[in-house]
């Protein structure tokens, strides 16, 4: 394992370590930078935040920040939505999504209906409920015996390559066979899976499925961590879709990535069922960081430089470049397969023995990237590309021809 490397600064898409040397990068640090380090225009925001309220206890005071954020963010989302419930990453936020759909239906008097659907190779972070929902996989296997127990479903038919015909029919019986009224939601990333190896569906394989749920009355969350704020070339992923959630999880790219937030919106059936005189139907979950007004204001600053025009021209931009790669390699002799591209992101497998995480491809491609100034983090065998919307089609050309140098030399 290479020590960690010491960067001191941050430059719009570079990073600078403390030798100076400079590293694009390619991933928007786990994808969070959605515009850039150092964003002098989110950092002035923080600044006059910080000089004027810090901190405070969410839970009997609110702020003028975080009321500000929920009115403007509220009429973008994919949906009526009606109300956010504020915590501190990706992973409260699906855990919070998760404690409202189950209660609810406790609230309801109908307890019973608890089960969770959720598809074999999500990823929803790191937390206990987090994991449960996620797929099994080398994340989660010293943790397997202590998760609850979820119904897991195939993804819908991928992007990139075709399914096996037999695929759909499996589905079919899948949803067939669904207890459907013990059902309370169902969970998933719109489009995108990302940690599960940046797996991209139809969108009508996923409507499909969300069709039935409404049918049968069964909550529907997306999660929005990774694809919303942008990345897929519409505001949130799930704007490609018809059907709409009734509550979706946001972090990542909602500060600008500049601060930890999370959020979980949710339509008001759902708020009206938790606001009543019965403290038992309470949601009880609150963290010290909830709504943090710092993270409040770079989030409001971040949403101003992504609704700006310029961002949209930007992310059409790299998405036509990233297609126009994706022919590259299509039309080239090198070892890769299941090309891909959603919106501003693009994904491919280098071809191995056996695909997944444990490949050691991936530490060898982000040396050899790193050593010509690009950042790169494949999954496995999955190399991807998720860039700050503020590249240029220069630096863009720079990091293909990075990769195709290091594909040719492998
Ligand atoms: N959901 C999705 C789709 C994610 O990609 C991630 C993080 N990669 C999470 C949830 C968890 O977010 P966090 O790391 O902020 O807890």
């Amino acid at each position: 394992m290479p020590a960690p490397i010491p960067i001191t600064r941050g430059e719009g898409i570079y990073l600078v370590d403390a030798d100076g040397r400079r590293y694009l990068d390619a991933i928007s640090s786990w994808w969070v930078t959605i515009h850039g380090h150092a964003h002098p225009y989110i950092a002035e925001k923080i600044y006059q935040q910080a000089l004027t309220l810090e901190q405070v206890i969410f839970a009997g005071f609110t702020h003028e920040p975080a009321v500000s954020l929920a009115e403007r963010l509220l009429p973008l989302l994919p949906g009526p939505f009606a109300r956010v419930f504020y915590s501190d990453n990706g992973s409260t936020a699906v855990e919070v999504a998760l404690k409202m759909a189950v209660q609810y239906w406790w609230n309801q008097g109908q307890p019973q209906r608890n089960k969770i659907l959720a598809f074999k190779e999500a990823y929803h972070g790191d937390t206990f409920g987090a994991m449960s929902v996620s797929g099994r996989s080398i994340f989660t296997q010293a943790f397997n015996d202590k998760l609850f127990e979820v119904i897991f479903l195939d993804t819908p038919s991928p992007l990139g390559h075709e399914d096996p015909p037999e695929a759909a029919a499996h589905r079919r019986q899948q949803l067939e066979q669904l207890p459907w009224d013990q059902v309370a939601c169902f969970i998933y990333e719109p489009l995108v899976q990302g940690a599960g190896g940046m797996r991209m569906h139809r969108p009508e394989g996923l409507d499909l499925l969300l069709a039935a749920c409404r049918q049968q009355g069964v909550l529907c969350i997306a999660d929005e961590v990774m694809t919303g704020f942008g990345r897929t070339n519409q505001l949130f992923a799930s704007h490609w879709l018809q059907h709409s959630p009734d509550i979706i999880c946001l972090s990542k790219g909602l500060t600008g990535g500049t601060l930890p937030l999370g959020i979980t919106a949710c339509k008001d059936f759902l708020y009206e069922a938790f606001v009543q005189d019965d403290k038992l139907k309470t949601l009880w979950h609150g963290h010290s960081f909830t709504a943090n007004p710092l993270a409040c204001a770079a989030s409001l600053a971040s949403l101003d430089l992504l609704l700006d025009p310029a961002c949209t021209r930007q992310r059409a931009m790299i998405s036509r470049m990233q297609e126009t790669f994706l022919d590259t390699l299509a039309g080239s002799s090198l070892p890769v397969r299941n090309g891909r591209c959603t919106g501003t992101l693009l994904a491919f497998e280098v071809i191995q023995e056996k695909d997944g995480y444990l490949n050691t491809i991936s530490a060898d491609i982000t040396r050899k990237a790193l050593d010509k100034g690009v950042f790169l983090r494949p999954l496995g065998n999955t190399l991807y590309l998720m860039p700050p919307y503020c590249i240029t089609e220069p630096e863009l050309k720079y990091v293909y021809e990075v990769i195709l140098e290091i594909l040719y030399g492998l």
